[in-house]
């Protein structure tokens, strides 16, 4: 059956909440998706920065293959090893002590949001994050959210979320009150465009979580798990959060989040105070264990960084080729955005629908930016690749 027949069965049945490109992939391996009709496409978003080591990358697919076989599920109400050997590579390789463990990024930060509240004295429950952020589709997680389409039809949203306007550290401070216990953000926003925060910005930030006695809580949902060449954002800033989430790559693919944290504020959370009946499911631990030690080889995350600084450097040639359109690259890793002028805006969809025509698939952050997620195995061949079909699209739009 082709795209088009599976296309019209699924339309009349689900929920009418995604706007999705017209193919049904069906296969994958490495960067290349193939869709139905046989179509091949390179991929540059890796399933929104989740299939970090390409799709299909045969040893994951072993160990989740020989978990499946051995024990899919016990819950929580029972140790697993994958779990505990998954726990023991995030605290080794982070800030923190103790882990919890979840589903996905939004349940990754409610849990944060709820350690954050209980961690706090009684009477401090408010969390500012910042304009532009995004942190998940659950009611809070929505609330935290920083852009005002996202809680449109759902009010009342839960109570204690206010946002700052972004990289505006005087108003961030002068709204922090008796009630204030966190502040959250994301490192780099990805939704929000691709927008990295300052180094200075992070910092004061830090300091005025120190001054004021609030939690600093970072979403590394989709910048976590080396996008950015490191293992996570974080370390590049010179500064560490209390509490960090994760979900999106942990996996490479299959649904699992984590909440780390040091253990005087981990400690808030006692018995019976939070739980999930999937969290820290074997299988996705067992995908995640592998994930984790492969970023962990030797070389992996230079790499990361290399291949970043050249497809920035790629893009940045094609804004200056194309000013009309382009301004230049903003990201860490790779995670790439090219930064696109008003008339380029304009042309946003357009240019993503094109790019998917042509077998390149990308697509455009908070109406200002294309974003760039491929696979972080990703070679300077298909870079090159993608390049091209993009420098020939910008081509064909600008004439
Ligand atoms: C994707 C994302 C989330 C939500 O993750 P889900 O797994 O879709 O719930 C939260 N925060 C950030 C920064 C994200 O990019």
């Amino acid at each position: 059956m082709s795209n088009q027949e599976w296309i019209t069965r699924g339309d009349a049945l689900f929920m009418q909440t995604y706007g999705r490109f017209p193919a049904v992939m069906v296969e994958g391996r490495g960067c290349r998706l193939k869709d139905a009709d046989g179509k091949e496409y390179l991929d540059f978003l890796s399933g929104i920065a989740v299939c970090s080591l390409g799709h299909c990358y045969p040893p994951i697919t072993e160990a989740i293959c020989r978990q499946a076989a051995t024990l899919l599920h016990v819950s929580n109400l029972y140790y697993t090893m994958p779990q505990t050997e998954l726990a023991e590579l995030l605290v080794a390789n982070s800030f923190a002590d103790r882990v919890f463990f979840c589903n996905s990024g939004a349940e990754a930060n409610e849990a944060a949001i709820k350690l954050a509240r209980k961690a706090s004295p009684a009477g401090r429950y408010e969390i500012i994050s910042l304009e532009g952020s995004f942190h998940g589709r659950t009611l809070a997680t929505v609330a935290a959210t920083g852009q005002k389409k996202f809680h449109e039809g759902f009010e009342p949203l839960p109570e204690g979320f206010r946002h700052a306007p972004f990289g505006d550290l005087a108003a961030l401070e002068a709204m922090i009150t008796p009630a204030t216990c966190a502040i959250l953000c994301e490192p780099l926003q990805g939704e929000g465009g691709v927008r990295p925060l300052a180094r200075e910005y992070l910092q004061g930030i830090r300091a005025l979580c120190d001054r004021h006695g609030l939690l600093l809580l970072f979403d590394e949902v989709q910048v976590g798990m080396g996008r950015t060449g490191s293992l996570f954002a974080y370390e590049q800033f010179g500064i560490v959060p209390d509490i960090l989430t994760l979900a999106k790559a942990l996996g490479n693919g299959l649904p699992i989040g984590a909440m780390l944290a040091a253990e005087k504020v981990a400690a808030a959370f006692t018995p019976g105070t939070h739980a999930s009946t999937f969290g820290g499911n074997p299988v996705a631990c067992a995908a995640a264990v592998v994930a984790v030690r492969t970023m962990l080889a030797e070389g992996f995350l230079a790499g990361v960084t290399a291949k970043g600084r050249y497809l920035a450097a790629r893009l940045d040639e094609l804004a200056q080729r194309y000013p009309r359109l382009a301004v230049r690259s903003r990201g860490l890793g790779l995670i790439q955005g090219l930064l696109l002028t008003d008339q380029g805006k304009e042309l946003g969809p357009r240019i993503v629908q094109g790019l998917f025509r042509q077998g390149l698939l990308a697509n455009f952050a908070g109406n200002i930016a294309l974003r760039f997620l491929p696979p972080l195995i990703v070679t300077e061949a298909e870079i090159d690749e993608a390049m091209a079909i993009l420098t020939a699209l910008f081509a064909e739009v600008a004439g």
